[in-house]
């Protein structure tokens, strides 16, 4: 199956030329995830300065959906401030989850991007491989750090 018919322009995109790919050098937080389902394991680079998430990036071995995934999430959060980036987390998760949750985001509009990654939710034994970066994310936010 083609990749770019099931999934669409954006997600191959994504796939094929993945944004922020490679751990900053000066990222201060490295964190692990692993989705066991289907064997994504992802690493991300952060680095937060007064109260935003100045830096995320990422490296990782895994399917294409995690990976895309990956890609898009760092575009929309890095340079955001944490409650914002908190907020897109917990607007994903419950959106992947089929949650009504207009109180939290991320909004249709706010990026074309995650629209297309909102349409992973059809083919639900893929859509831990989508959370897997996002919740990853969540897990780096709350390690402490100095
Ligand atoms: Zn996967």
């Amino acid at each position: 199956m083609n990749y770019r018919d099931v999934f669409g322009e954006v997600l191959a995109d994504h796939h094929e030329s993945p944004r922020n790919w490679g751990l900053a050098v000066d990222a201060e937080i490295r964190e692990n995830g692993f989705n066991p389902l289907c064997g994504d394991k992802v690493t991300l680079g952060l680095k937060m300065r007064d109260g935003k998430l100045v830096s995320c990036t990422f490296e990782g071995e895994g399917c294409s959906i995690c990976m895309a995934s990956a890609s898009i999430m760092t575009e929309m959060v890095q340079g955001q401030p944490l409650d914002r980036v908190s907020g897109l987390i917990e607007g994903f998760r419950a959106k992947m989850q089929g949650e009504d949750r207009p109180d939290v985001l991320p909004s249709e509009d706010s990026s074309e991007d995650i629209v297309a990654l909102y349409g992973i939710k059809r083919f639900p034994v893929r859509i831990k491989c989508a959370l897997l970066p996002w919740t990853t994310l969540k897990k780096g936010l709350e390690t402490p750090h100095a």
